[in-house]
């Protein structure tokens, strides 16, 4: 990736002073260990996402689900952030990272220090039961799980689900909307390691170009924004590209002097 390009994204970040949001996808999780959707050998080779991550299934087998889940909670409990969390984090320690929408429900940006992280997709730390509303850690379901699998509600004796959005199920309304707000005030628009297949966080690159915000897409490949809505393609993995465009954020803004 040519240095030019990311000293232009660099001094775009500088002059959106704070105006500039990310929307995260699996991809930037890859470096840590969890597989997304594409990777070859991982999980969802064993597991196909459309047989297992849908309310329907989980629904009337809750148990086929939770032997992907069982798997997906022991990679994701072992995975630490990698550079690519910790860029974004130090973004927003500088003030020119308003907030990070994140499709991932691996807790890692809060684990490299992210503070405004909105979870679309919810999070796989916390199970709920879908009848009468109850909240537990999954740590403490897990730990059941020699006597108890899958983990059951303790009032309703109903399968507890992870508090993370299925495929069929809805956005939870507050990340929505909060999601939606942070986008399209943003001025710069980082889109890190998604394909931007999944609806409705497919569409928030969209608005935020119609708003009139510069995509800057950070991806190993295309995807559907790279020719129609991304102003610059940074191509490479996010733990590379990243770190570098913060480097550069930081040269400039000490090459500045102070603000
Ligand atoms: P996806 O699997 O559809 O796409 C991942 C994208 O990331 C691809 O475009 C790929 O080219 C890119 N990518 C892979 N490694 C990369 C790297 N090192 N650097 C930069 N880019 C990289 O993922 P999606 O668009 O997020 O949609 C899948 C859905 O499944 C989402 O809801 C997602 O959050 C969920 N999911 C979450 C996790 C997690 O929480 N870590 C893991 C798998 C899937």
């Amino acid at each position: 990736m040519d240095e030019t390009v990311i000293r232009e994204v660099a001094q775009l970040i500088v002059e959106a002073k704070g105006r500039t949001a990310a929307l995260t996808g699996a991809g930037i999780s890859v470096e840590s260990g969890i597989p997304d959707f594409r990777s070859p050998g991982g999980l969802w080779e064993r597991f196909n996402p459309m047989e297992y991550a849908t309310i329907d299934a989980f629904e009337s087998d809750p148990g086929k689900v939770w032997q992907m889940l069982r798997e997906l909670s022991r990679v994701v409990t072992e995975a630490r952030p990698n550079p690519a969390h910790r860029a974004l984090a130090r973004l927003e320690e500088l003030d020119l990272l308003s907030g990070i929408v994140t499709q991932n429900i691996d807790n890692l940006h809060q684990a490299a220090g992210s503070k405004n992280v909105i979870e679309f997709h919810g999070n796989g730390a916390r199970l709920r039961c879908l009848l009468c509303g109850h909240m537990e850690d999954a740590r403490a379901a897990e730990a059941r799980f020699a006597t108890e699998f899958p983990p059951l509600c303790p009032y309703c004796k109903v399968a507890l689900k992870p508090d993370v959005v299925l495929f069929g199920e809805a956005i939870p309304e507050d990340a929505g909307r909060e999601a939606m707000r942070l986008v399209q005030r943003a001025a710069v628009l980082l889109v890190v390691g998604t394909s931007a297949l999944v609806a409705p966080a497919s569409y928030m690159p969209i608005v935020a170009r119609k708003m009139g915000a510069a995509l800057v897409e950070v991806n190993l490949e295309d995807t559907m924004l790279t020719r129609d809505y991304a102003r610059y393609v940074l191509r490479g993995k996010a733990g590379e590209i990243l770190p570098r465009l913060v480097a550069a954020v930081e040269a400039q803004r000490s090459a500045a002097g102070p603000a």
